[in-house]
């Protein structure tokens, strides 16, 4: 029996906070609502076979001949069904006050996914039996007002009555069936009813938000991941909205039809695809972790297969797949996370604390679908509390990503510089080596022509260095190497570029400088090298130089080929000189 006593209570005090305006009402109503499940009742449940599909033609009357068992909750948590379901209600009338609305009473069957709700109510004016005349089918009330016109918001208007009177409700269930029976006043069910529609827009509106805003991070960082991310968030509050109800009102046609146990199934299955991807993403599971990668994408699998299957056997075995892969989509996710923790990678710690926390809330919600936990307001609001917290962590975990990702491209730039670097320098002499030229020397070329300055180059052989070797030894050879790459540097302005060619010859670049101004750095070379030599290396030694200036119709080959000549010439001319190109 839903007690007289608690249905007044709260229709009482609904009607005094009602004229507090909404704030104290909604908060009230919260309390309600969760309180809810608290008041005493009894129902009585039809039990033995009653599950059988031919119960679907039974009139009340039969089916109240048939078995009853009581229930001592009006929060009832049967688990997962397929079939019909009868249930009887026994109702002492309350007193009740003067005010229109208060003459009636809404009984509240606030769960989304029974179809084909009907109420039956014994009529007190006929004589006691089991006659079919009896009952009076209480219908779908319209135009109650507020949000109780919501199309699928499941409850019926009952008439007054005083003493004792008699409920039928026949439902039809495609899966998990809780049932949780308020009976209230309209003024505490539009309270109680604001407040779900309220808390829902905060929630929706604190996801959505997240979702735009990784969204627009997208674009800035051109990350892909982000997209997932958003899906994620969009794919739960689908899950929401439907299991609230909140949509059905803007469902098209076609998705009407779809039993709507059968659309939470779909949500879910989006929900699994849409967050799968984004941890592959995320954890890079493709390219580092090939095992977890090839569960996560048999789990996506599943789920795909799971869409068709959810419209065609809507039901008990197309829940009990559904729920399998949601454990299991939770499961290897958790699993993956910790597995790219263990193998470093850093910004796994939020991902894992986000997902365990879904986890966690998936877990507690699914043992409610299953019947193992009773119907309670507090696991109703566990999915959407999880999920909104695991939005905030997975919010961190991209960002902490991005910093991991900068972190790695710094590290990767610096690496590419250091190995250019060494890809260009000679390691005897410190200076650029030839590989340098050839890329050096065409980007001067491109330069001097693009801006119209001149280009000059330097072409520099050690005389006689063959002797030198035979004489003083290798070592020391390589000594006056490096004193000479040494002076070549000296005596070069900013900008100019030294390369050492081949064994003992160098080349040097000198943009912006014309023959003459080259040519005086050509001798002044020539003249600090034959003073350094002398005096660090003892022995001495000498250097000729050709010089070229680049022309019109020069290439890189042309312009070395005529530094070469002059500096044949040089040699030629008796070497320790500089010849100038023709
Ligand atoms: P020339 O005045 O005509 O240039 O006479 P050269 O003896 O210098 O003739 P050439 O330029 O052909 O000689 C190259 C010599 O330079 C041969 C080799 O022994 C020496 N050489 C080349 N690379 C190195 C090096 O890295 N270290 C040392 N110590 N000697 C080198
Ligand atoms: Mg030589
Ligand atoms: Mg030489």
């Amino acid at each position: 029996m839903v007690g007289c006593d608690t249905a007044e209570r709260i229709g009482a005090d609904g009607r005094e906070q009602g004229r507090g305006g909404v704030l104290p009402r909604v908060a009230l109503a919260a309390l309600l609502w969760l309180c809810a499940p608290l008041a005493q009742a009894e129902v009585d449940l039809l039990s033995g076979a009653q599950w059988a599909t031919s119960h679907e033609r039974l009139s009340p009357a039969e089916a109240l001949a048939l078995d009853y068992r009581v229930v001592e909750s009006p929060a009832l948590n049967l688990g997962p069904r397929q079939g019909w379901l009868w249930l009887r209600l026994r109702l002492d009338g309350p007193a009740l006050d003067d005010s229109a609305e208060g003459e009636m009473r809404w009984l509240s069957v606030r769960w989304p996914y029974f179809r084909d709700v009907r109420v039956f109510l014994r009529d007190p004016t006929a004589l006691p039996g089991t006659a079919a005349s009896e009952w009076r089918e209480v219908r779908e009330a319209t135009e109650i007002g507020g949000l109780l016109d919501m199309p699928g918001h499941p409850g019926r208007l009952l008439p007054r009555f005083d003493g004792e009177r008699e409920l039928l409700i026949r439902l039809r269930a495609d899966g998990p069936a809780a049932l949780r029976l308020t009976l209230g006043s309209l003024e505490e069910e539009r309270a109680n009813t604001l407040v779900r529609y309220t808390l829902f827009g905060v929630y929706l509106g604190a996801m959505l938000g997240m979702a735009a805003y990784s969204l627009f991070l997208m674009l800035a960082v051109r990350e892909r991941t982000y997209l997932g991310y958003a899906a994620f968030l969009s794919a739960t509050v689908l899950y929401i909205a439907l299991r609230y109800n909140i949509l059905t009102p803007w469902l098209p046609e076609a998705a009407l039809a779809v039993p709507p146990a059968a659309r939470a199934q779909l949500a879910v299955a989006l929900m699994a695809l849409s967050g799968i991807w984004f941890v592959r993403r995320f954890l890079r599971t493709q390219r580092d972790d090939r095992r977890v990668d090839r569960a996560l994408v048999g789990v996506m699998g599943v789920a795909l297969l799971s869409m068709p299957a959810s419209i065609w056997l809507a039901g008990v075995l197309s829940f009990a797949i559904v729920a399998t892969y949601a454990v299991a989509t939770v499961v290897v996710i958790v699993w993956a996370a910790l597995r790219a923790m263990r193998r470093g990678f850093g910004p796994a710690g939020y991902l894992l604390l986000g997902w365990s926390v879904f986890a966690l809330a998936v877990l507690l919600y699914l043992a409610m679908l299953l019947g193992w936990l009773p119907y309670a307001g507090w696991l109703m609001v566990a999915l959407p509390v999880g999920s909104l917290a695991e939005a905030l962590l997975l919010a961190f975990a991209l960002g902490n990503r991005i910093r991991h990702k900068q972190r790695e491209e710094t590290t990767l730039a610096r690496e590419r510089d250091r190995y250019r670097f060494l890809s260009e320098q000679d390691g005897l002499t410190g200076l650029y080596n030839r590989r340098a030229l050839d890329r050096r020397l065409d980007l001067a070329i491109a330069a001097s022509l693009r801006t119209g300055t001149p280009l000059s180059l330097i072409v520099l052989d050690t005389d006689r260095f063959k002797d030198y070797n035979d004489r003083y030894g290798h070592l020391a050879g390589d000594d006056a190497l490096r004193c000479l790459a040494r002076v070549m540097q000296a005596n070069v302005r900013e900008g100019d570029l030294c390369f050492r060619y081949g064994g003992e010859e160098f080349v040097i670049l000198l943009p912006g400088q014309a023959l003459a101004q080259a040519t005086v750095i050509a001798e002044r070379i020539r003249e600090a090298y034959r003073g350094n030599s002398a005096s660090e290396l003892g022995p001495g030694g000498t250097v000729s130089l050709g010089v070229a200036q680049m022309r019109e119709g020069d290439t890189a080959n042309t312009l070395l080929a005529r530094a070469d000549a002059a500096l044949y010439h040089a040699k030629e001319g008796g070497r320790d000189r500089v010849e100038l190109a023709h």
